[in-house]
């Protein structure tokens, strides 16, 4: 059984300052198996993060259908927005937000029940606990990585969604987030995660994706597309 389901998903955008437009995904046809750590990889503009911010709701495709847990996009934009978390690229967090109250806020946006709210529960999994309520902008750069895991992770998703995890990340953090992903698959979360380094997917995933100009080029157990490579 899938957790996502991808089917001749296509994106251009508009262009920017009088290019003309860009076709960042062109029919892409994707599965990806619950319980699964699926390693979306590629070179830089194959269409990685456009592929997460439409599974995330963020931007628009222009066809296709994408099935999250078994409900459409389209159909049931709501339930399929609730089993899926993403966590961004970029440390977006405003500085002066407090980790609990950006769980609190992200926990009101999903309908999450006050007396469902595990704030201390997850601040604690990312080892957090004792910055609850410190503001952001005193938290180091690994930090804020780890309190963006814990925002997505605030409505319990069944899929989570992480771009490019590592980019830029020193070793120790690294492996401080690979052990932690694994655990989240151990407790059943389906884990997909966007990288250009293949030695992170090899370390990390069951399952690799490779996309190139917008397109699936490969798609495998991760064992028998390294030997094919
Ligand atoms: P990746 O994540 O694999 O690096 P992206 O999905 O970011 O790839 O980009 C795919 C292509 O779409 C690239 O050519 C990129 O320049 C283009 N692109 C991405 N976002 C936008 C945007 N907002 N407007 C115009 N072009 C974009
Ligand atoms: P910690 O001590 O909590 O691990 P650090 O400040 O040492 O936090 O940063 C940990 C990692 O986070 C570093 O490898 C760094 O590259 C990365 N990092 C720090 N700031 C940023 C940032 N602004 N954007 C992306 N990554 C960052």
């Amino acid at each position: 059984e899938n957790a996502i389901e991808i089917r001749g998903l296509s994106k251009t955008y508009a262009g920017r300052g009088g290019s003309g437009p860009v076709a960042a995904l062109k029919g892409l046809d994707l599965d990806i198996p619950k319980g699964s750590i699926f390693g979306l990889l590629g070179p830089n503009g194959a269409g990685k993060s456009t592929t997460i911010n439409i599974l995330a709701g963020l931007v628009n495709k222009s066809a296709g259908s994408v099935r999250i847990w078994g409900f459409d996009q389209d159909v049931n934009p709501r339930q399929s927005r609730a089993a899926i978390g993403v966590v961004p690229q970029e440390l977006n967090i405003d500085p002066f937000f407090t980790p609990r109250a950006l769980l609190d806020v992200q926990a009101g946006l999903y309908g999450v029940r006050r007396r469902d709210r595990r704030t201390d529960e997850v601040l604690a999994a990312v080892g957090l606990a004792d910055k609850a309520d410190a503001y952001a902008r005193s938290l180091s750069g690994g930090m804020q990585r780890r309190l963006l895991i814990a925002k997505a992770l605030v409505h319990s998703p069944q899929v989570l969604v992480l771009d490019e995890p590592t980019a830029g990340v020193d070793i120790s953090l690294r492996r401080m987030l690979w052990a932690y992903v694994r655990e989240l698959q151990e407790r059943g979360t389906t884990v997909i995660l966007t990288t250009h380094y293949l030695e992170e997917a090899e370390e990390m995933c069951d399952r690799i994706g490779i996309i190139s100009k917008g397109e699936l080029v490969a798609c495998d157990d991760t064992q028998t597309l390294l030997r094919r490579l």
